[in-house]
């Protein structure tokens, strides 16, 4: 048998993806990826990426010029950022209220960064004051935040954080992977550095390009750290091994060189993830960035409406939750992998799990990007209430979607 027989073409069941995200893409966003490639110098192509530095711009409400993706997952934005800004031995504050709060110390260690972090209880975000007090102590070169936790589902305010880092010489930077598009951000009013985004959460895309965002003050940081020879920048002249961006393929002066008018070659930009950037971005400025947000506070209100009406308890301060994430306690004597196993084999419906002290004790439910919809909504509701029915959780059976109904009777976007 032949290898080609031996495994059928790619043929995914459908699933209706309601977890914390990957989320189902939008059709659009599909189609643009199975354009046609180009060469990465054709005028055609370049003007592509031209065109998505103008359309993140618009979704990260800033001027600055230097708006591009880094190739691969959101992991890798956030990698870029800071292996490009962090030099060893920098003070890096981070204020941890969830996993991503981690997974930000961990890289930033291994920048050798001496890392000082400040924690709340999951659940919970930091207060302007907690962090200028820690700023003030720490004296930090980078301020390095998350914005919306998915871990959690909380979400972090920002906007007075700008000025203090201000004050205080310090870099502000957040990751707005799950949070951009369904939540206020605003990059240049908020007086943040650097953003990095991803697609596969309120963006309706899949994983796979990293948006990233920079003021001219990060850039500035970043262009001490290397030089040019011969028309391609190379480390070689950096001063002290200590000033070197340690990655070739994250060092953002050379993404910078290849997004700028020099088109210094680089990696060959990932064509068919950048038709899907552009198109995401097309989707939501299309309906409106301040439209997308209130979509997205929308059905958000109304998967908590009925899930209230089923008489579950919700998780973490309520006052802070993303628009587009839900932490859902599994109530006492359900199992909660059973439900989320019956979910998916019976309705086609995934919903998440969770990690960390969370482990085992709540669902993440999305509602984000393409999936931000009226009938995603009702439809995860219902079959949620059908298996905890089913299970022998006494729900008050009907309510919950004439709950969410009525948030939907209250309001629209
Ligand atoms: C989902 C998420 C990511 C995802 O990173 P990937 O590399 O795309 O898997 C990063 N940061 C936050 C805050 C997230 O919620």
């Amino acid at each position: 048998m032949s290898e080609s027989s031996k495994f059928d073409q790619i043929n995914p069941p459908y699933r209706l993806l309601m977890g914390p995200g990957p989320i189902n893409a939008d059709p659009r966003v599909l189609r643009a990826m199975s354009s046609q490639l180009l060469g990465q110098y054709d005028p055609v192509m370049t003007n592509y990426m031209n065109q998505v530095m103008e359309l993140y711009r618009a979704l990260f409400r800033t001027k600055n010029h230097w708006t591009l993706l880094v190739d691969g997952t959101s992991r890798s934005g956030i990698e870029a950022v800071l292996v490009s800004a962090i030099r060893p031995g920098d003070k890096v504050l981070v204020p941890v209220f969830g996993r991503f709060g981690h997974l930000l110390c961990e890289i930033a260690r291994r920048c050798r960064a001496e890392v000082h972090t400040i924690e709340v209880p999951w659940g919970q975000v930091f207060s302007a004051d907690q962090i200028e007090d820690a700023i003030k102590k720490v004296r930090p070169r980078l301020l390095l935040t998350v914005q919306g936790d998915t871990s959690t589902t909380m979400l972090q305010p920002l906007a007075e954080l700008g000025d203090i880092c201000r004050r205080h010489g310090v870099l502000f930077y957040t990751d707005a992977t799950a949070s951009l598009g369904g939540n206020a951000l605003a990059t240049d009013a908020w007086g943040l550095d650097a953003v990095s985004a991803g697609l596969q959460k309120c963006l309706a895309g899949p994983s796979g390009s990293a948006p990233i965002t920079l003021s001219p003050q990060f850039v500035e940081v970043v262009r001490r750290r290397q030089c040019v020879e011969q028309g391609i920048r190379t480390a070689d002249h950096v001063d002290g091994d200590d000033e070197m961006i340690y990655s070739n393929y994250f060092d953002l002066g050379m993404i910078m060189d290849y997004w700028g008018p020099e088109r210094l070659n680089h990696h060959t930009e990932a064509t068919s993830m950048l038709f899907a950037a552009r198109e995401c971005a097309r989707v939501i400025l299309e309906e409106g960035l301040e439209c997308s947000v209130a979509r997205h506070q929308l059905h958000g209100a109304a998967m908590l409406a009925g899930i209230q009406g089923l008489g579950l308890e919700v998780f973490g301060d309520q006052s802070h939750r993303m628009n587009n994430v839900l932490g859902v306690i599994i109530p006492p004597g359900v199992q909660g992998e059973q439900v989320r196993q019956m979910l998916l084999n019976d309705f086609a419906i995934e919903i998440g799990t969770s990690f960390g002290p969370l482990q085992g004790k709540i669902w993440r439910i999305g509602t984000m990007g393409y999936n931000a919809r009226k009938d995603c909504v009702l439809q995860t509701l219902a079959a949620l209430e059908a298996v905890l029915n089913r299970l022998g959780f006494a729900s008050r059976q009907g309510e919950a979607l004439q709950a969410a109904w009525n948030v939907y009777t209250a309001g629209s976007c």
